[in-house]
């Protein structure tokens, strides 16, 4: 899996990384989903010469993977592919809102494609803020209705696993309290 991150991709505006991960350097302590207090929504990092090396090497998988066209873009897909899995041969899927592009063709034949690969495939939820978030494995789930194509029960599978995160899951605390020595 390549990791130069694909010439002309870009942000865009979304700040989604400021946001949803938890992050524990000396200078910035953010609980999980709560939004950094140096990031303006749709504008970026206002402390962004000092902002923690954590910050500066983070690009989510949009950035790496040429065979996702631009609805994949987690500003309108609603989905962070998280790099930080690929060493791993997963896919990550944070879904962090339910948009329309959950229930597309295209969404299930990228899912469908990289199932029948090998490649392990995760769905992800955010728990409440200062809450660490949750994910599970769609592979063996979406075996057969892959193999077959069949796509209403793929997109059955894929509302049932993220409700079942949502529902079931036991939150666990990220133990993070809000701290930062930035400007
Ligand atoms: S989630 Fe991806 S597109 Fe959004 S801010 Fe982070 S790196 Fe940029
Ligand atoms: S320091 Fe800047 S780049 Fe890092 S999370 Fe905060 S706003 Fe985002």
């Amino acid at each position: 899996m390549a990791l130069t991150p694909i010439s002309g991709r870009a942000c865009d505006g979304c700040t989604a990384c400021c946001s949803f991960p938890p992050i524990r350097t000396e200078v910035l302590q953010k609980p999980a989903n709560t939004l950094c207090p140096h990031c303006t929504i749709g504008q970026g990092c206002g402390v962004y010469a000092a902002r923690p090396a954590v910050c500066q090497g983070f690009f989510c998988g949009w950035f790496f993977l040429p065979e996702l066209g631009p609805e994949w873009h987690p500003n309108h897909s609603g989905v962070v592919i998280r790099s930080e899995y690929f060493s791993q041969d997963t896919i990550t899927l944070l879904v962090l809102h339910l948009t329309a592009f959950l229930v597309s063709e295209d969404f299930a034949g990228m899912v469908g494609s990289w199932v029948e690969a090998g490649i392990g495939v995760e769905f992800e939820r955010l728990g409440p803020p200062g809450y660490l978030p949750a994910k599970m494995r769609m592979n063996e789930l979406l075996e057969e209705a892959v193999a077959a194509r069949d796509l209403r029960e793929m997109h059955k599978i894929f509302a049932w696993s993220l409700a079942h995160i949502d529902q079931d899951h036991t939150w666990e605390p990220d133990g993070v309290v809000l701290h930062t020595d930035l400007a």
